[in-house]
């Protein structure tokens, strides 16, 4: 038995003797099969061939991605709050230095996420972490692969967690797609940690709001509109991407509105 990882989307599915058929996520229009077909790797294929960078990003955040890049190859956030750290996105692979190091942190008392494309072996990452909580969108839920009682399917627009963390359902990209709010971030003028909802474009002082990145389907002004809305409430002058090398500072907020508008005016006819 083994739980085996999808090689294109990173998502770790439950335990069986073979590996699955199908990839649910990459089957979906959002994603898609990779040139040579379905493959699955297993966590030890993966710990022999990737190691994690774990990197300190700013003073209560440290950064965790894969090297070389697996799958989407997005790097996943701990937050250290006083209350406790939490996992904001994972990554597919964990070993024994990563566990090792993200104890040495003060460890891990939730994982949240932002939607199941950047998900990987986050079961897994919570059973090595005491069975910590996963903070999933309800709306979400049939996208959980590997199912486990540490899933808290979470409801509605917004659910504190603790020393004012928040997470914000944007919708969007998925119906559940989320955000998390962090106002101890940026030295205190507030951080909003997103997946692909409010995807960092290559010039930093714009994001972008898209369907599918990888097939390029674009989202509906309403759609866009409510990922606006979602976020207004909030204070925040930095944004942290899913990649390393994704961030918008600052005026990140500014950086939200100017570019759904942008954005609107280019979907809307002439
Ligand atoms: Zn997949
Ligand atoms: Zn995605």
């Amino acid at each position: 038995m083994a739980a085996f990882i999808c090689a294109t989307c990173g998502m770790q599915y439950g335990e069986t003797d073979a590996p699955p058929e199908h990839c649910l996520i990459c089957e979906d229009e959002r994603q898609y099969i990779g040139s040579k077909g379905q493959r699955w790797v297993t966590m030890p294929e993966l710990q022999k061939g990737y190691q994690n960078r774990i990197e300190d990003i700013e003073p209560g955040l440290t950064g965790i991605g894969s090297m070389p890049g697996f799958a989407i190859g997005q790097r996943a956030l701990l937050v250290q709050t006083p209350g406790g750290n939490v996992l904001w996105d994972c990554v597919s692979l964990l070993d024994d230095a990563t566990v090792e190091a993200i104890r040495s942190s003060g460890g891990i008392q939730a994982i949240a996420v932002s939607h199941p494309h950047l998900a990987g072996s986050l079961v897994e990452w919570s059973c090595a972490f005491g069975n910590a909580p996963i903070y999933w969108h309800a709306d979400n839920r049939e996208w959980a692969m590997r199912s486990d009682p540490a899933y808290v399917f979470w409801e509605g627009e917004t659910h504190p967690l603790w020393d004012g963390l928040t997470l914000v359902r944007c919708g969007g990209h998925f119906t559940g797609s989320a955000v998390l709010h962090w106002p101890g971030g940026a030295e205190g003028r507030g951080a909003l940690l997103t997946g692909d909802s409010i995807q960092v474009a290559s010039d930093k002082r714009y994001v972008s709001f898209m369907y599918s990145y990888p097939n390029m389907i674009p989202l509906n002004a309403r759609k866009v509109e409510q990922i606006v809305q979602s976020i207004k409430p909030l204070a925040f002058d930095r944004i942290y991407g899913g990649w390393w090398d994704k961030v918008v500072d600052p005026d990140a907020k500014g950086a939200v509105i100017r570019s759904a508008e942008r954005y609107i005016k280019a979907i809307s006819p002439e």
